[in-house]
């Protein structure tokens, strides 16, 4: 028999909470799942090590996705970051809290995290169907009939929950986008969002390896030639933390985080981005500390007095930016030139001039508009007996764990309610 109460289509975080829900309440329930088996971002998720959640509140989980987070209001409600710990806790999850707030399982395996997933979904009777993607969906008279690549089903009601487009390879390859489209929904246009940064100063590529644990990187308005960028640029937005260069460009979380706003611009726009090495430290403070350490170590390379604060061959290359031999003597260095490592170091002007793109984007950006959902359930306010839920929606928060966060909460509720 192929007539399901409730159909939930796709099986990451999103799907499987869904899923898991709906059967608890007694309904009949069919989980479709494209891959061979569910829940594969889970497993690549936090490298391996899976950032499930962060250690904030529901406000703090809202706040953290802009203007669209109060949509997540109830689905945080329903099951907000202390729920979801004790609902793993529970399963024999223990979690830690890393410094920063990040919660992870104590075993830093994702595969516990899926585990433990996994049993709730065989506990509550639902059923799973794996390897089985869907290809068609249309509304009939008394509920819904879906198309597989195996057969023909009947629902009542059916749960979207096939992600976004980013990391195509996990089988997020945006098809539920045109479902949606096709049933009345507008689609904000999906933009891959954290994902490395590139850019075109070779310089930079020769960086490859070297990080910088806490840097605060700003996305300015318009473009330098120097590499010091001046100091009164417009900010479009600001993040601080750990930085990684890499052969392309910037990766680590900070550039990740920036990353959406680069993606957004339309192409050929390179927007600069200035980086502060140092943001603990204030530029006269830098500068000063630079001319006490030169008077006291005046036969040293400049290059390796800045090693006491940055990597070696991050200074060098500073150094050289600086317009300056990395062989310079300190004490042969003068005013103007230490001002101009100063400014190097603190506002180091580096030219975007695109991201890795979807390919390697672990969220996608844009989705399912907002205001067509009924966000105390999930459904949609066009077609009833839909519902959507996780990254299909418009919703996408930084590094830490919110996005998890709102996959398994908006599932949940869906579930709930479907
Ligand atoms: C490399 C990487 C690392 C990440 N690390 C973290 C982290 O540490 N913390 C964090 O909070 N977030 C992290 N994320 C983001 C997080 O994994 C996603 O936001 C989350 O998985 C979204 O959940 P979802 O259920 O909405 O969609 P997904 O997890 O993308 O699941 C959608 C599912 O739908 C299936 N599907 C698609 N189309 C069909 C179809 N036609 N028929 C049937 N099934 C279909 C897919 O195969 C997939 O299994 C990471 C993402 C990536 C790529």
């Amino acid at each position: 028999m192929d007539d399901w109460s409730v159909v939930v289509v796709g099986g990451g975080p999103a799907g499987l909470l869904a899923a898991c829900r709906a059967a608890a309440r007694g309904r009949r329930t069919l989980l479709l799942e494209k891959n061979r088996r569910p829940g594969v971002k889970i497993l690549i998720s936090g490298g391996g090590h899976c950032n499930l959640t962060q250690a904030t509140d529901a406000r703090g989980i809202v706040m953290a996705f802009g203007p669209n987070g109060r949509f997540l209001h109830s689905a945080l409600a329903a099951l907000g970051p202390r729920q979801l710990v004790e609902l793993f806790e529970a399963e024999g999850v223990r979690t830690e809290v890393e410094p920063g707030g990040k919660v992870f399982p104590a075993s830093r395996l994702a595969r516990h995290v899926l585990d433990a997933l996994m049993r709730c979904f065989h506990r509550s009777g639902a059923t799973l169907a794996t390897e089985e993607p869907l290809v068609d969906l249309q509304r009939n008279r008394c509920g819904f009939r879906l198309a597989t690549t195996r057969r023909i089903l009947t629902a009542e009601t059916v749960v979207l929950a096939t992600g976004g487009c980013s990391y195509p390879r996990c089988g997020t390859t945006g098809e539920g986008y045109r479902w949606v489209q096709k049933l009345g929904h507008t689609i904000v246009a999906p933009r891959p969002a954290l994902t490395p940064i590139v850019t075109d100063s070779p310089w930079i590529a020769a960086l490859q390896g070297i990080a910088v644990p806490d840097v605060l990187l700003t996305l300015a308005e318009g473009a330098t030639g120097s590499p010091a960028g001046p100091k009164r640029k417009t900010p479009l937005v600001q993040r601080r933390g750990a930085i990684l260069f890499a052969h392309f460009g910037l990766s680590g979380p900070v550039a990740l985080d920036l990353s959406r706003a680069v993606s957004v611009r339309p192409r050929g726009q390179r927007p600069t981005l200035l980086c502060d090495l140092l943001p603990e430290t204030s530029e006269s403070r830098f500068e000063q500390l630079l001319a006490e350490e030169a008077s006291r170590s005046g036969r040293r390379r400049m290059a390796s007095i800045l090693e006491h604060w940055l990597p070696r061959r991050l200074a060098d290359a500073l150094v050289v930016q600086a317009r300056l031999s990395p062989e310079r003597r300190s004490a042969e260095v003068s005013r103007p030139e230490r001002r101009r490592i100063v400014e190097t170091v603190k506002r180091l002007s580096i030219r975007a001039t695109g991201t890795l793109g979807f390919e390697k984007a672990e969220v996608t950006a844009g989705g399912v508009a907002l205001e067509e959902i009924d966000s105390r359930t999930m459904q949609s306010k066009r077609v009833a007996g839909l519902f959507l839920a996780g990254e299909l929606l418009d919703l996408d928060g930084p590094i830490g764990g919110y996005n998890l966060q709102a996959a398994f909460s908006t599932g949940h509720l869906a579930g709930e309610n479907a």
